[in-house]
């Protein structure tokens, strides 16, 4: 019997598919290789990362078995898995991805750690996401507060249309999505609480991202195609029009000098109940700006 009539032949158990993959994309140098193979067995198999090891010694099928060769074709030229199953986690829930939107960060999960913090005296708060994108933040602080009204803004109906289908999918009523583009359109809204993780990265430092994120998400949603600053110049001169008293701005911001430049352009324009908090990481990563 000649190799490739052996190979077809061959049975592959979970565990063998697993091991395979451990080895496989160690060679080709990912970060986590079993991570990998684990997302993409838990995906064609629908199950938890759990079952694949207490099935271990089910079959593995040819047919998933050519499902996951497809898949490991778009993984090996970089593409963020998190597009490749059409999934991810932020705060707890699966969020739906596609090219069209940003794949939330973890980082991003602090936004909505100091939103919680600031909402919990406030009733029936309303609340703007501005660059929803997924529609993580706007949706998760929806569901958070069954009494507020979200408000989630992006400049395209294909974005909106992700976004829309998550608040469907998570059953949150209490949101409504709007197309706009923030930075040209007028904005005749008034909130007690914005949030927004606006695009921030510098044009000029477009080109030393990682292919996974430069080649596959979407530019508009990383970069102003400036100094990183666009969204937070408008922010702080718009900023007493568009919240209200007591109200809040609360924002990702990027890395290195980043912060600073934004905390400078929000007290340029005569707000300075400005507070910085950091992430993981010990970066400072979201500005809270208080009405004032
Ligand atoms: N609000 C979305 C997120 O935080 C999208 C942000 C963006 O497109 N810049 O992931």
């Amino acid at each position: 019997m000649d190799n490739s009539k052996k190979e077809t032949l061959k049975i592959w158990r979970i565990i063998d598919v697993i091991n395979w993959g451990v080895d496989y994309f160690g060679k080709k140098s990912f970060d986590n290789p079993r991570l990998e193979i684990e997302i993409f067995l838990q995906h064609i198999l629908n199950c938890e990362k759990i079952d694949l090891y207490i099935d271990f010694e089910k079959e593995f099928l040819p047919s998933d078995l050519k499902k996951l060769k497809k898949l490991i074709k778009r993984r090996l030229k970089k593409e963020p898995i998190q597009y490749i199953i059409g999934k991810t986690s932020f705060y707890g829930r699966d969020f739906n991805v596609d090219k069209n939107v940003l794949i939330p960060r973890p980082e991003t999960e602090i936004i909505i750690n100091v939103s919680i913090d600031f909402l919990s005296t406030k009733k029936n708060p309303s609340i703007i996401d501005i660059g929803t994108g997924s529609g993580c933040i706007g949706i998760t602080l929806a569901k958070k507060f069954p009494s507020a009204q979200v408000t989630a803004i992006d400049y395209s109906e294909s974005i909106i249309n992700v976004a829309r289908e998550n608040a469907r999918r998570i059953g949150v009523k209490n949101i409504e999505f709007v197309k706009l583009d923030f930075l040209k359109d007028n904005f005749n809204y008034l909130a007690d609480l914005i949030v927004s993780n606006p695009p921030y990265i510098p044009n000029k430092e477009m080109s030393s991202l990682m292919i996974d994120v430069k080649e596959y998400e979407p530019h508009v949603a990383l970069t102003d195609k400036m100094d990183g600053l666009e969204f937070y110049r408008l922010f702080s001169v718009k900023l007493n029009d568009i919240i209200n008293d007591e109200g809040a701005l609360i924002v990702e911001v990027g890395n290195g000098s980043h912060p600073l430049k934004v905390k400078k352009l929000f007290m340029e324009s005569g707000h300075d109940k400005i507070e910085m908090i950091k992430d993981y990481n010990k970066d400072t990563r979201v500005l809270k700006v208080l009405k004032g």
